[in-house]
C-alpha cells in the first residue's frame, strides 16, 4: 500500500480529506505521524504556488507522496480577496470570527447582488517524479450574518449556487459531496489510482 502524507496541520481539513480517500488503497499519515520538520512558510502570491511549496517540502523531508491544498475565498466586489490571504486576512494570529467579522465589514451596506464570491483549492500532488496540481472552485454567495455552527474559516458566511444552507449549516457529508476541497481532491484521486 502506498503510503500518502497529508501535508497539513489543520484538523478539519484532515478530517474531510481522510473521508474522501475511504476506501482507497492509501495509507493515509498526517504531518503528527511523521517526524518533525520546519513548517512551511506559505509566503508565495498564488494558492498555486503555496500549495506546491507546501507539498515539495513534505516530500523532500520525508520521501513520501505528498498532498497539500491551499484554499482561498475570492469575493468579485473585493476584486478576488481576501484570496491568498484568507487565513490572515483580520491580521497575524487571528480567529476564524476575526477574519469573518472583517469580510462582514469590507461587505457593509453591499447588497446581496454584489455578493457573489468563490471559494477555489488548488491541490498540489508532489512524489518521486510526480509534480501536479489540481483545482476546484464553488461559486456563490457572502451572506450579511453567519449562520451555522459547522465546518470551519468562512463556511458561516458562504451560501453555494443553487443551495439555500449555509456550507456551516451543512453536514460534513454534504459539504463534501458539493465543496470546491471536494472537487480538487477528486481531480487528484482520479489521479492517484493510476499511481
Ligand atoms: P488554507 O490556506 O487552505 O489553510 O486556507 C486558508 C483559509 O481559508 C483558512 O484559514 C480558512 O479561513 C479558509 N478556508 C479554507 N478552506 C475553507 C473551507 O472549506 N470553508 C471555509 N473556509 C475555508
Amino acid at each position: 500500500m502506498t503510503t500518502l502524507l497529508l501535508a497539513t496541520n489543520n484538523r478539519h481539513k484532515t478530517e474531510e480529506i481522510t473521508r474522501l480517500l475511504a476506501g482507497l488503497p492509501f495509507d493515509v499519515k498526517s504531518l503528527r505521524d511523521v517526524g518533525s520538520y520546519p513548517p512551511t512558510v506559505e509566503d508565495l502570491s498564488t494558492l498555486e504556488g503555496n500549495a506546491l511549496k507546501k507539498a515539495r517540502e513534505a516530500h523532500a523531508a520525508t520521501g513520501l507522496l505528498s498532498l497539500a491544498d491551499d484554499t482561498g475565498l475570492e469575493c468579485y466586489y473585493l476584486a478576488l480577496a481576501p484570496g491568498v490571504i484568507s487565513a490572515r486576512y483580520a491580521g497575524e494570529n487571528v480567529t476564524y470570527a476575526d477574519n469573518n467579522r472583517k469580510l462582514l465589514w469590507e461587505l457593509k451596506g453591499v447588497p446581496p447582488r454584489h455578493r457573489n464570491a468563490r471559494f477555489r483549492t488548488v491541490v498540489a500532488v508532489v512524489g518521486k517524479r510526480i509534480e501536479l496540481l489540481f483545482e476546484g472552485k464553488v461559486e456563490g454567495r457572502i451572506l450579511e450574518a453567519p449562520r451555522g455552527a459547522g465546518g470551519f474559516g468562512y463556511d458561516p458566511l458562504f451560501v453555494p449556487a443553487g443551495h439555500a444552507k449555509s456550507y456551516a449549516e451543512m453536514s460534513m457529508e454534504e459539504k463534501n459531496t458539493l465543496s470546491h476541497r471536494a472537487e480538487a481532491l477528486k481531480k487528484a484521486l482520479e489521479f492517484l489510482r493510476t499511481v
